[in-house]
């Protein structure tokens, strides 16, 4: 929709706009108003250099959009209606739980196996593993591919599906010929458009869900969506949105809490929400009222970081790590607090 400056366009105006708008297929349809005409751009006017030309022009104040730039997640697209199942889940019909180690010690496969079976026995319906792994210091540990054996190996003894990070086109492809489940794209690495189309590109034709972490330093929410518009664009839309805190941290936690972005996700895309509160504020003894508030706020899944005995962690665990009975525990309350969500339909006014 274009709102002119003054209260209608003049002709030569009206002629340099059709000019620019059936340049891209699209024609203008004014609404002629009391005071004012307005002029509607009928057809696909998402194409960002036809809005670019047009808001260039010095007579025109400003183009409201009204066709979302989600094309596939947007929540009124034909997609609306696509489910997601993973682990005996289909995702928004009951809570959705991703536990296990920050990082798989390649030297102690026992560990991972260890907390793989104590995450299923606490209701966890995927194991997470990090086989490689974004570190700030260069000289901490980076991971190790063999670890992928130990994630799969993981999965034939739980049957639980398995979630990694890639970080790069090689990872991504090891990770999905090993078989992984659920591939993340971390925090540093949600605004790496490159690496999104390469994951686009290669789940497109197999079944493999996404959990794409929201990054520290996007802006407004629709950044967020475009990622994921970004992966789904190649075809395959099993995507899951994770909030997982946002810079500048908050004092005293690791970053700043944005499981409150639940209902505005919703509102705006049809995607399941899984809040990430582990790395959102960063200690075990915060991390169950974070995922508590997370489901409160109508989040679909919780993605947990869970060690077996964190104290033998490596990477994040010591300090952010729950235990399995933690996890247990934090699983069960946010049950009950998603079965309140479900009778009342109160906090979660667009589940
Ligand atoms: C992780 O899940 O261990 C991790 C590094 O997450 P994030 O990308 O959210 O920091
Ligand atoms: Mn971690």
């Amino acid at each position: 929709m274009i709102l002119p400056k003054q209260t209608r366009l003049t002709p030569d105006q009206l002629n340099e706009v059709t000019h620019i708008v059936s340049a891209f297929g699209c024609r203008i349809q004014p609404i002629v108003g009391a005071l004012r005409t307005i002029y509607a751009i009928v057809g696909d006017e998402r194409d960002d250099l036809m809005i670019t030309r047009l808001e260039g022009l010095t007579y025109i104040d400003r183009i409201d959009k009204i066709q979302s730039p989600f094309r596939l997640m947007d929540r009124r697209s034909d997609l609306a209606t696509h489910r997601i199942r993973l682990g005996g889940v289909t995702l928004g019909d009951e809570l959705f739980v991703i536990a296990g180690q920050c990082t798989i010690d390649p030297k102690s496969p026992s560990l991972l196996y260890e907390t793989a079976a104590a995450v299923k026995e606490a209701g966890a319906h995927v194991l997470r593993g990090g086989v490689w792994k974004p570190r700030t210091n260069p000289y901490a540990f980076q991971g190790d591919t063999k670890s992928l054996d130990i994630l799969m190996e993981a999965h034939r003894r739980t049957g639980l599906p398995v979630d990694a990070e890639v970080m790069d086109e090689a990872q991504l492809r090891l990770a999905l010929d090993a078989g992984v489940h659920m591939l993340q794209v971390g925090a540093r690495n949600a605004l790496n458009y490159s690496l999104l189309r390469a994951i686009g590109r290669a789940v497109a034709e197999r079944d493999t869900v996404v959990l794409l972490k929201r990054s520290l330093h996007m802006g407004p929410i629709s950044e967020f969506i475009s990622a994921a518009e970004y992966i789904a664009s190649f075809g395959n839309p099993n995507i899951l949105l994770c909030p997982r805190g946002t810079a500048p941290a908050l004092d005293g936690y690791r970053n700043h809490p944005d499981e409150s972005i639940t209902p505005l996700l919703k509102e705006k895309t049809w995607a399941p929400v899984v809040v990430d509160p582990s790395h959102s504020v960063g200690r075990a003894s915060y991390v169950p009222a974070c995922a508590l508030a997370a489901v409160a706020y109508g989040a679909d899944g919780l993605c947990i970081e869970t060690h077996v005995r964190p104290a033998e962690g490596i990477g994040d665990d010591p300090k952010q790590a729950l235990t399995p009975e933690m996890l247990a525990e934090t699983i069960a309350q946010a049950q009950q607090i998603w079965n309140l969500r479900r009778a009342a339909r109160v906090t979660a006014p667009v589940a």
